[in-house]
């Protein structure tokens, strides 16, 4: 996957391109990404690339032919042109999974009050927002979504099974997690897990993803794959709330 970003703080990508999983991924040849200054596509000396609203009021606003100029000799035909933007449709696992699928993505971070709203209709294929809450500029979204969508990479993720388990992706929160020590302040790691039992590990892991998502997210559960074992355990557990 080729994901390249467009932004006038490329600085803010250095070390989360660096390190971690992306920087796994990014050595691993499983993805390319490209930070790419806004600034190198301004017409004028100066290298301006914003300008006062019209209208009047507000903040300044990005220039429309700056980001027309990076955005047409950026994209190959089969980029798919995300906007980061707090009116776009909202990231959730589904929609990372469909931007998993593509083969290069073409991220704009925008800035100041916004971008010049004619770049978003000449050549924009999708708003994204992180949520609804609007932050000072793109780039922090756009490393929520490429952190997310990298995930989705196969063989970014060292074991398979950590992704087949995350939460969301069937619908459900995912089981809670215990590492060494055994007992932490009294608390004690619970007992199945240390019984070497793989059946039984398998269904408490099932019961309690299923009572994390009863807790905490009740909502999900309207809309996820159950199998009648399941609503027999959201049975029991919805008794003893
Ligand atoms: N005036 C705009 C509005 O209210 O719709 C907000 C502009 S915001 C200060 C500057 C930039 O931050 C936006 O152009 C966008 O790229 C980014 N941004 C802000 N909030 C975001 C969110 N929730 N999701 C994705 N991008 C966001």
């Amino acid at each position: 996957m080729q994901i390249k970003i467009v932004t006038i703080f490329p600085e803010i990508f250095d070390s989360f391109l660096g390190v971690s999983l992306i920087g796994r991924a990014i050595e691993a040849g499983r993805c390319t990404i490209e930070v790419v200054d806004l600034r190198a596509y301004a017409r004028d000396r100066h290298r301006v690339v914003d300008d006062e609203p019209y209208g009047g009021g507000g903040g300044m606003v990005m220039k429309a032919e700056p980001w027309l100029e990076a955005v047409r000799d950026l994209a190959a035909e089969a980029s798919w042109r995300v906007q980061l933007s707090p009116q776009g449709s909202r990231l959730d696992e589904a929609k990372v999974r469909e931007l998993s699928g593509r083969e290069r993505l073409l991220l704009l971070c925008g800035r100041y009050e916004g971008i010049d709203e004619r770049v978003r209709k000449l050549v924009v294929d999708e708003e994204i927002s992180i949520g609804d809450y609007v932050l000072s500029g793109g780039e922090t979204a756009a490393m929520v979504l490429v952190e997310a969508v990298a995930r989705q990479i196969p063989g970014v993720v060292g074991l398979a099974d950590s992704v087949e388990n995350d939460s969301f992706r069937h619908g459900i929160l995912d089981y809670p997690h215990y590492t060494r020590p055994r007992d932490v302040e009294g608390l004690a790691v619970p007992e199945v897990l240390l019984s070497g039992d793989h059946a039984a590990v398998a269904r408490w892991r099932r019961q309690e993803a299923l009572r994390a998502t009863l807790t905490k997210r009740p909502d999900l559960l309207e809309a996820a794959e159950l199998s009648d074992e399941d609503h027999r355990i959201l049975g029991r557990l919805r008794g003893k709330q």
